[in-house]
């Protein structure tokens, strides 16, 4: 047995634990919002994360920490390790939670990127892509930007250009590495979004071993050079056959809700084995999957469950336009079969 903090309730956090009760671990958040999804589930911390008299409470009989979110005040991860080992690596929030760092990072590693400047008034070229370097996600603090003119009216404090990347598709890798350097992948997810959040992955086998091996090799460098320790996501523009990293999540990532009924062992399941010093689960897929994400509005419930073969996953969140509200999971033998029950969802909730 274990004893897990996790940093942030949310339904990752939801997620982590569910998949580390079964190994018969034991799990405490840390969280501000007093109503979190993870609340139910275990112990829960509602304080700030500059609080240090609470963290330290927070650290009382645990044997562990990892966190479900990369804006994780990386102060408050130097101040918990004093007293508790955090997983992933608190390097790790520092390179992920500022995108210039991140592209830096990566550039580093030989991990190719789209060109990336933080001069914004230099001689770029158009169309670009205008972003905030820090607490972006799901497309907020973005904005496409056609031209120099385009410029005049933004606060350019802090942002970064990047070249538009007009992809063939969106990939993402997750990959898991054990203290010992031990490490799987699951196969690329193919994704896609709508307004700038992940609406529909899919593990058809529609991805070449070369784009495999492209990932696995940019991940390895990543996860080596920061000594990681916990699953790893890094999200790709596939352009040409090439892959260009977008960014990187130091947590279990929502492309990756697939295995938990998809792979022989979840994405959730196998950050906890990593993080309490557990052998890795097999990533395989057992079959053909997707993951249809619920965002903003719910479908009846009872007609989802009427579907054969799909998983409802809610997070107990109130609904509210663009939040997250749960996901479809749906593991057939074969691509054909895939679709006809994609298309079965399509019916009841057309927000994918
Ligand atoms: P991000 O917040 O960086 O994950 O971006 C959200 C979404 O915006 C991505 O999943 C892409 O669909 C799109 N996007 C971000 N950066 C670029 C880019 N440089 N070129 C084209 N599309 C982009």
């Amino acid at each position: 047995m274990t004893h897990i903090g996790i940093l942030g309730a949310g339904q990752l956090g939801r997620m982590l634990a569910l998949a580390g009760y079964p190994l018969g671990h034991r799990f405490r958040f840390l969280d501000p919002a007093s109503n979190s999804p993870a609340g139910l589930l275990a112990e829960h911390l509602a304080f700030g994360y500059a609080d240090k008299s609470a963290l330290e409470q927070f650290t009382r009989g645990l044997d562990v920490i990892t966190y479900e979110f990369e804006n994780v005040p990386v102060d408050a991860a130097h101040y918990l390790e004093k007293f508790v080992p955090v997983y992933p690596p608190p390097i790790a929030l520092e390179k992920a939670q500022d995108r210039f760092v991140e592209k830096t990072f990566f550039c580093e590693l030989g991990i190719p990127t789209p060109k990336f400047t933080t001069d914004i008034q230099s001689n770029f070229g158009f169309p670009a892509v205008l972003k905030t370097r820090r607490m972006g996600y799901d497309g907020k603090g973005q904005k496409i930007i056609q031209s120099k003119t385009d410029l005049e009216n933004e606060n350019l404090d802090d942002m970064i250009l990047e070249e538009f990347i007009s992809f063939d598709r969106e990939l993402s890798i997750i990959g898991v590495r054990s203290k010992s350097g031990e490490m799987k992948f699951y196969p690329l997810v193919e994704n896609h979004h709508r307004d700038g959040v992940l609406r529909l992955s899919l593990v058809i086998g529609n991805v070449s071993a070369e784009l495999q091996q492209q990932a696995e090799k940019f991940a390895t460098r990543a996860m080596n050079a920061l000594n990681y320790v916990g699953v790893l996501a890094i999200e790709f523009f596939e352009k040409d056959g090439r892959l260009l990293a977008n960014e990187m999540a130091p947590r279990v990532h929502n492309s990756g809700h697939w295995t938990i009924e998809g792979a022989v062992t979840s994405q959730f399941e196998n950050q906890i084995r990593a993080v309490a010093d557990a052998p890795l689960g097999s990533t395989n897929p057992l079959g053909a999957c997707a993951m249809v994400n619920l965002v903003g509005t719910l479908p009846d419930e009872t007609s989802i469950l009427k579907i054969e073969g799909a998983h409802l996953h809610l997070y107990d969140k109130a609904p509210r336009p663009k939040r997250k509200l749960g996901h479809i999971t749906l593991v057939e033998k074969d691509v054909e079969s895939l679709h006809e029950k994609l298309n079965e969802i399509r019916k009841l909730y057309a927000e994918f």
